[in-house]
């Protein structure tokens, strides 16, 4: 049986996992899943509607938002009592950190980012190294496999069913609460739709020259019904919240079309928007990098490209 963490904020389910159990379905006719905190029942229903048999429900009165060592500690304790095969999770930067914790208390290892895997003995997999610029066979000698899969890796496959919830109430050391969501802050104005859903990404780098030039980057977004990145040049200036950061060190997109306005390719960038289907660059160096991921390029100032693409959208819709 396989054990898959579907993560969740707040009660809304993180698209990753729903990839994360049909990876697990493919290797397993069993697979139970585990939400962290009360809220994560809400997701019951998508959890079943991807192949899991059961939800397990971790409750304490702690759990009531993202604390990644106690997810480590439900884990721990769920783990010991129905004794998986293997625990997986979504390959983000939440799944990763909090797989690592039940790793830790395991003392094992964990394959994080796995684009392919076989279990066995010893369990095998494929990980992608250096922002996925390398792939690595390795192969895993533990009982317990514990591994994340890589965004995107595995299309997500609805297969019908339902899972019965079992509520457990977690044990938690005072220590594991000690990283803990106090506040929110900057959290994206891009308006409904996440990074991870997006079907049109409009994202903005360097070249958009500040905060106030991303208006234009806005209304684009909205028209297409997508939202807005950026890069990380970006994001450290404080011109847009860290949740909009596509990349290595932000959120791994897949959208029908990203747009990359001002944004020279570097190769923490590309990383996060590779799996684009179509990639449309606009940029005023016909020698930038990521005119090399490019479908399509507008060599120009994107202050005159964005206003004059946005016109000609609300001219074809009339
Ligand atoms: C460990 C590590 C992790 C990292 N993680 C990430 C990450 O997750 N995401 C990320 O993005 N970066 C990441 N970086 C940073 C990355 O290396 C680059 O520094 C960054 O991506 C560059 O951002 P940029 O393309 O916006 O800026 P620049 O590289 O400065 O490029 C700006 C581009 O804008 C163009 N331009 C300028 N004016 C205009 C205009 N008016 N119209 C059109 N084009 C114009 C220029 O020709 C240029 O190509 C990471 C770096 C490290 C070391």
């Amino acid at each position: 049986m396989i054990l898959v963490l579907v993560d969740h904020d707040r009660g809304v389910i993180d698209p990753l996992s729903l990839r994360a159990l049909t990876a697990a379905r493919k290797l397993s006719g069993d697979v139970q899943a585990i939400v962290i905190g009360k809220d994560g029942a809400k997701v019951a229903q998508e959890v079943g509607e991807y192949g899991a048999k059961v939800l397990h429900v971790a409750t304490n009165a702690q759990l009531t938002d993202y604390t990644p060592m106690a997810s480590g500690r439900a884990l721990l304790q769920l783990v010991q009592e129905i004794k998986p095969e293997a625990v997986l999770a979504a390959g983000s930067p939440r799944g990763n950190e909090q797989l690592a914790h039940l790793a830790a208390f395991m003392d094992l290892p964990m394959a994080a980012e796995c684009s392919s895997i076989k279990i066995g003995n010893p369990h095998q997999v494929t990980r992608a190294r250096w922002a996925a610029n390398l792939y690595e066979e390795a192969l895993v000698h533990a009982d317990l496999l514990i591994a994340t899969v890589l965004a995107f890796s595995v299309e997500a496959e609805a297969v019908g069913g339902s899972a019965e919830v079992k509520e457990f109430e977690v044990k938690l050391e005072p220590a594991d609460t000690m990283v803990k969501v106090l506040g929110r802050a900057g959290e994206s104005k891009g308006g409904g739709v996440s990074l991870t859903d997006a079907k049109v990404i409009v994202s903005g780098g360097r070249g958009v020259g500040g905060p106030e030039g991303f208006g234009i980057l806005e209304e684009l977004a909205g028209l297409l019904e997508g939202t807005v990145g950026c890069s990380r040049v970006v994001t450290s200036s404080g011109w847009r919240p860290h949740a909009e950061q596509v990349g290595q060190t932000g959120t791994k997109v897949a959208p029908d079309l990203y747009l990359a306005c001002g944004i020279s390719g570097a190769m923490q960038h590309i990383a996060g928007c590779k799996n684009s289907k179509t990639i449309v660059v606009i940029n005023t160096d016909p020698e930038a990098p990521i005119l090399g991921y490019a479908d399509y390029a507008i060599i120009g100032d994107l202050h005159k490209v964005i206003p004059a693409l946005t016109a000609a959208v609300k001219a074809a819709r009339g």
